[in-house]
């Protein structure tokens, strides 16, 4: 069993960095991280092309100058502006949303017990899973990418916990609230719905906490916020949840530079609006452009069908014209024809344009 587990979860570590854009990167002659030096179009990672708040880099200076001591513990200023933003809820951070996912994994999930993952989606849950020894249970989508509700129901049955991503990474696809309702009241487990993307698309799923407990709903400020880079990431969980988190979490889940930065972030709304507003018109702009067919997104970025070429030849293509995207060819149940790209900033998304139409 534990050989089993460690070699599935070595192979998807390796194809997930294979075809992250670094290997890419090297043969356009720069790495990610060079930055404007080498005007890279970075395309490959769906961040914020936008720099974060004002406000945002004012107060993580002001906490770094304070950093000879040790964060609040339990991150209650942060919760604070949080409960001041959404209204009452109960949340939980992490390093990241991914920290919260391996949090979260890690208290509920038993070695041996089943974890169910509407695919093709986002890698970290299954990684998560499979390195707390779990059940990893693929649901596929339906051939449009959205959610066969019923398959989803009866194969979740069972499961411990089951992720579902709206606005879907890679496919960009949204799930509405009212069949988000649907799994819930009729599945046994916990439903970790994976927000990542929220902003960028019209729904609101919050609500949703009020009347159900088994309801998780993951969040970050590596996206709208453009905090990549600071590893800010909380969940909307229900209130049972709250002690035995803060019990299993490392003890001080942020660095106090982060958190303080997240808390400007958030009270400067003006400024995430209008990233969001150019990253929904540039979206726009790719969709009616591209010359391939691309899925409808409500995220920051687009997947891409490039048949009947594949993924990574045509990733390969368009990194030789400086421009880095992700392959998809490693998320499960998605085939080998497509690539998926964020919205960058303008001269990003025309070079992207102008070198997929001439392929
Ligand atoms: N969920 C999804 C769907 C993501 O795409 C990502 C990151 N790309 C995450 C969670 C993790 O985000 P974070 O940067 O907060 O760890």
């Amino acid at each position: 069993m534990a050989e089993k587990r460690i070699s599935g979860y070595d192979s998807l570590v390796r194809k997930c960095y294979r075809s992250g854009g670094y290997v890419f990167a090297r043969r356009a002659g720069g790495v990610p991280g060079n930055g404007e030096s080498c005007r890279l179009a970075r395309l490959a990672s769906n961040e914020n092309p936008t720099p974060p708040s004002p406000l945002a880099v004012e107060m993580g200076y002001r906490a770094l100058q304070e950093a000879n001591r040790y964060p609040d513990e339990r991150m209650e200023e942060l919760t604070s502006a949080l409960s001041e933003f959404h209204g009452p809820y109960h949340f939980v951070t992490g390093v990241g949303m991914d920290g919260v996912i391996e949090t979260v994994i890690r208290i509920l999930v038993e070695p041996g017990e089943k974890v169910a993952i509407s695919v093709p989606t986002f890698s970290y849950y299954s990684l998560a899973a499979l390195a707390q020894g779990a059940s990893v249970i693929n649901i596929p989508r339906n051939p449009d990418f959205s959610v066969d509700i019923p398959g989803f129901i009866t194969q979740a049955n069972g499961a411990k916990i089951s992720f579902l991503c709206t606005p879907n990474n890679p496919t960009g696809t949204v799930t509405g609230p009212d069949d988000v309702e649907k799994i819930l009241t009729e599945i046994s487990g916990i439903l970790f719905l994976d927000n990542a993307y929220v902003e960028f698309c019209d729904r609101d799923y919050r609500a949703l906490m009020a009347a159900h407990e088994n309801l998780i709903i993951g969040r970050t400020f590596s996206k709208a916020y453009s905090l990549a880079g600071l590893r800010v990431g909380y969940a909307f969980v229900p209130e049972w949840l709250v002690p035995i988190y803060m019990r299993a979490a490392t003890p001080f889940t942020l660095n106090a530079v982060s958190a303080a930065a997240a808390i400007g972030a958030l009270r400067d709304p003006g400024h995430v609006h209008e990233a969001v507003g150019r990253v929904k018109r540039l979206r726009e702009e790719v969709f009616e452009k591209c010359r391939f067919p691309v899925t409808p997104s409500g995220a920051n970025f687009v997947m891409v069908d490039v048949s009947p070429m594949t993924g990574k030849e045509v990733a390969g293509c368009l990194a030789d014209a400086g421009v880095l995207v992700r392959s998809c060819e490693s998320f499960p149940c998605l085939g080998e024809h497509y690539i998926r790209v964020s919205i960058g900033e303008e001269w990003e998304n025309t070079r992207f344009l102008d070198a997929i139409n001439a392929l």
